[in-house]
């Protein structure tokens, strides 16, 4: 009888992990999304400085090497958060846990950060370090 209700749990408990994992799965592909949304906001911004500047035979705005250096340290958040999930895929359940399920990393604090800056476009607190608004894409200096 204890035998049964030991391997129910058990089957619980996988079902359990499997689906705790699903949700940090589906977190990750959020916080993906919202990265995409960060960099097509920057490639718009770059599509319209460089148009703006070859319609007005203008240089190109200084702007543009901040733009792509952003770009490809979100592309580069981007990949590490892919491998966070192949990493979650690859977790395996282990014996009837007795443990409740791991809580998620900590968000980041939105208390303010050393070096934090608000954007003056839309009122967002970013995290120092960054050059463009992650929320609107308005530059910060
Ligand atoms: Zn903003």
């Amino acid at each position: 009888m204890s035998d049964i209700f030991g391997r129910l749990k058990s089957g619980a408990g996988k079902v359990a992990f499997e689906t705790e994992k699903m949700a940090r799965v589906n977190r990750i592909q959020g916080e993906i999304g919202n990265i995409k949304r960060q960099m097509d906001s920057h490639y718009m911004r770059l599509g319209d400085l460089t148009y703006r500047s070859f319609v007005n035979n203008e240089p190109q705005s200084p702007e543009v090497p901040d733009i792509c250096q952003s770009i490809t340290s979100l592309s580069q958040q981007t990949a590490a958060k892919q491998e966070e999930i192949k990493r979650v895929n690859a977790e395996q359940f282990a014996a009837p846990p007795s443990t409740p399920a791991p809580t998620p990393a900590p968000q980041a604090a939105p208390s303010p950060q050393q070096g934090a800056k608000f954007c003056a476009n839309c009122g967002k607190q970013n995290q120092g370090g960054v050059k463009f608004c992650p929320e609107c894409g308005a530059k910060l200096d």
